[in-house]
């Protein structure tokens, strides 16, 4: 069964890229009004173009997430376009990978910031109206190394680990009132943000059972299943879409 979202609402963050950009292409392909968002806006124009040139409603909304100001900014200007919030997914992420020695300050508020503030207060300004509503889908994008150490991942499984136990009690809190919050935790993935890694990113996937590196679409197909309402009993889980590598 294809889901739909027809007359549904979606804010994507980081979704002038990689997962994200996927994900907005996913939602909006089963008839939602996807609102992208990320800092760049010449690739928030592109992603918008492509999803209005495939015949599906687009709109960009430029923030920063680390920047406490520009989040509520963009939880005003969604409501404003959207005219309501349907569906959210926190997938904006900063994974960079240091031992800890050598992590600067200003590298793990950034993280923080972004992996973790900012996912709470939007949180915090759309969930609210989606209780009163009775009606709400959050997903949160983590990582397989918020659940196991990985040396060099400190700061940034860390604060996916956050994200992760922010999902269970999101769960519990706005649940009854017919709101579900999940997760999907994704293995190593070939994004534009991955590209860096160069081969350590195809060495990561050789501990995964399906020993090979994602594809932003087999992440997102993941994402838009809990955020739809095929997932209706779904509420507070972190699926692992990672080939396998928490299994094992
Ligand atoms: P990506 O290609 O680097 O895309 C990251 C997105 O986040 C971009 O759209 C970027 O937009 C946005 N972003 C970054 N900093 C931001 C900020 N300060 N304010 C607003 N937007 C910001 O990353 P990806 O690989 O698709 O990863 C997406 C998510 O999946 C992340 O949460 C990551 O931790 C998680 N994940 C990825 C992998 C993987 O192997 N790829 C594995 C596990 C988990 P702008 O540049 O336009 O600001």
């Amino acid at each position: 069964m294809t889901a739909d979202f027809t007359g549904r609402t979606a804010l994507v963050t980081g979704s002038t890229s990689g997962i994200g950009r996927e994900v907005a292409r996913q939602l909006a392909t089963r008839g939602a009004h996807v609102l992208v968002s990320g800092r760049d806006a010449e690739r928030g124009a592109a992603t918008v173009e492509a999803i209005r040139s495939s015949g599906g409603k687009a709109d960009f909304i430029q923030a920063d997430l680390a920047d406490p100001a520009s989040v509520q900014q963009l939880a005003v200007r969604a409501i404003e376009l959207g005219g309501q919030v349907d569906i959210l997914v926190n997938n904006a992420g900063l994974f960079p990978f240091a031992p800890t020695a050598e992590v600067p300050q200003q590298e793990f508020d950034e993280v923080y910031a972004v992996n973790v503030r900012a996912p709470f207060f939007l949180v915090q300004a759309l969930a609210p109206a989606m209780a009163e509503r009775g009606n709400g889908a959050i997903v949160n994008v983590t990582t397989m190394v918020a659940t196991f150490g990985l040396a060099g991942a400190a700061v940034y499984g860390s604060s996916k680990a956050a994200l992760q136990l922010l999902t269970k009690t999101w769960a519990a809190e706005f649940g009854a009132a017919g709101v579900r919050v999940n997760a999907v935790s994704p293995g190593p993935t070939r994004t534009e943000g991955t590209a860096s890694m160069g081969s350590s990113l195809d060495g990561l996937a050789t501990t995964t059972p399906l020993n090979r590196v994602g594809k932003p679409e087999e992440v997102a197909a993941g994402i838009v299943f809990l955020a739809s309402d095929t997932a209706a009993q779904i509420h507070g889980v972190v699926l692992p879409v990672d080939g396998g590598r928490l299994a094992v």
